[in-house]
């Protein structure tokens, strides 16, 4: 069954393979981007997760030019690593701010036009490391692990609504964030990952269309992981 389904950061990495595979599954897509060019081949608006206007702006213009999206893929997100002990206030909420209070904007904004259809799929990236943790990574950690308890909480508040509410958890994905570990360290994270290498961003994009998908109806308030082994099954 064709359906609008919005991506955010989707002109790159996990959020263009996720838009791609909508649209190879017959959806309708909305590829939102903060900065351009818009991805080719998609509907297109700019959303800045970290601004509630631009949020608000945003799902106003979809709405009025293609109708209410029922998929909706919270997937953009940032990274500002670093050891703990040297790590600014700063560098701590810039990636809360993006990673988990962004998604909060997109998934309440998105609620109100899912609430009206009774059904739909809120779909949240978030990753291994929210099971795991990741040292140098408390900030991404932190945010990744809230989006677990919010995914949870809307699962419960509207899933009486035929609304579904899930997080997909990547490990490693080949993506502009990966690509500036260098080759010792990639050796050293792929020997740790029970099947021995990366994910491509398709490899996610896939689960997130089964999650989409009518036939993951019963699915609600699920981590679905999809990395490797990395988090055994959490
Ligand atoms: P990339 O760095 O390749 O892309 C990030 C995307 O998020 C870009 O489209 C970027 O837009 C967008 N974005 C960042 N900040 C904002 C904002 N304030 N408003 C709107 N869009 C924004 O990352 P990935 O594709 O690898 O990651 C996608 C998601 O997957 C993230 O949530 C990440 O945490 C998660 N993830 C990634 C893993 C990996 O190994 N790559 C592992 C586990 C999870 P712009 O181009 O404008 O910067």
């Amino acid at each position: 069954m064709a359906s609008l389904a919005l991506v955010t950061g989707a002109n790159r990495g996990i959020g263009l393979a996720i838009a791609h595979a909508l649209k190879a599954a017959g959806h309708d897509v909305v590829a939102a981007y903060r900065t351009g060019p818009a991805p080719e081949g998609f509907h297109s608006v700019l959303m800045d997760v970290t601004s509630t206007h631009s949020v608000d702006e945003a799902f106003n213009f979809i709405e009025t030019q293609w109708g209410i999206p029922e998929i909706i893929v919270a997937n953009a997100g940032i990274t500002r690593d670093g050891l703990v002990m040297r790590m600014p206030d700063s560098d701590f909420e810039t990636v809360i701010d993006a990673n988990l209070t962004g998604a909060f904007r997109v998934a309440r904004r998105a609620s109100l036009g899912l609430l009206k259809l009774k059904r739909g799929r809120l779909i949240f990236v978030g990753s291994v490391v929210a099971a795991t943790g990741a040292a140098g990574q408390v900030n991404y950690a932190a945010s990744k692990s809230g989006l677990v308890g919010m995914a949870r909480s809307f699962a419960r508040e509207i899933g009486s609504r035929g609304i579904t509410s899930n997080v997909i958890a990547p490990g490693f994905v080949e993506t502009d964030m990966t690509s500036k570990l260098d080759e010792k360290r990639r050796n050293e994270i792929s020997s740790s990952i029970p099947l021995g290498r990366f994910c491509s961003a398709a490899e996610i994009a896939d689960v997130v269309t089964f999650i989409a998908s009518p036939e993951a109806a019963y699915i609600t308030g699920a981590i679905i992981p999809v990395d490797g082994g990395l988090g055994m099954g959490h």
